[in-house]
């Protein structure tokens, strides 16, 4: 396959983080919290894929039904995701990213790694699969600027049902609502994503746990985006 993205692959200084986890471990509530210096563009392929099914596009409606199932979307549609937003940020003169929740199969590293784009480090975001449960069925999201937020700990919106960044109402997320769907993406997440480990870990590519069950994940977060 031709590669795509020169930009990032001559060592000019790009760094590409990959940000996985089991669901709910608290991602983006991570990514949030850093400090402006250390803020990069997100590459979200999940957040992506649900503006593309709130539009209602022909992506969007392709994309559906595995999301509502709990389901991995299919590569292709992924990896078209990921080119075109990759695209759009060096086009911007940017070459540092965070991909959150991409790849999420060994098929789509390898994938990336024929179109090009290196990946400096992975952070694997963990915590208990009962938390992660327990945190599904209390999470809340804004539906216009995406910050979640949970009804149980220290992340509640400071007026109940109401962002308070944009003061939309929050919503809950469809894949979120259903245990059965909670347990599939647990499923799919622990079959399917973390064999990335191993194979990022042969190619000597730093793999990094950050427990976020405790106090110190955003200072662990922060010393692992800085690895080298
Ligand atoms: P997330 O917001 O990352 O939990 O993603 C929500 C849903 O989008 C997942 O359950 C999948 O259906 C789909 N999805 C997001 N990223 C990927 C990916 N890299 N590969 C396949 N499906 C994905």
């Amino acid at each position: 396959m031709k590669l795509n993205f020169p930009q990032l692959s001559q060592g000019d200084g790009s760094d590409i983080t990959v940000l996985t986890g089991i669901i709910n471990a608290g991602k983006s509530t991570l990514t949030t919290a850093l400090p402006e210096e250390l803020k990069r563009p997100i590459v979200g392929t999940g957040d992506i894929l649900r503006e593309a099914v709130a539009a209602g596009t022909s992506m969007g409606l392709q994309a559906k039904s595995y999301m509502d199932n709990g389901q991995l979307v299919p590569d292709e549609v992924i990896m078209g995701i990921l080119s075109e937003a990759l695209s759009q940020h060096i086009q911007n003169g940017e070459t540092s990213f965070i991909l959150d929740g991409v790849p999420r199969t060994i098929a789509q590293a390898e994938q990336m790694e024929n179109l090009g784009i290196p990946v400096n480090r992975v952070i694997h975001i963990t915590v208990p699969v009962e938390v992660a449960q327990n945190r599904a069925s209390n999470r809340r999201v804004c539906p216009h600027c995406k910050r979640t937020y949970s009804l149980i700990g220290e992340h509640r919106p400071l007026e109940d049902g109401v962002c308070d960044n944009c003061h939309a109402e929050l919503i809950v997320r469809k894949d979120d609502a259903d245990p059965q769907v909670v347990a599939t993406r647990i499923k799919t997440y622990m079959e399917q994503t973390t064999p990335l480990f191993n194979h990022y870990r042969t190619k000597g590519v730093p793999v990094i746990t950050v427990d976020n069950s405790g106090t110190t994940a955003l200072t662990e977060f922060i010393e692992a985006l800085n690895t080298k």
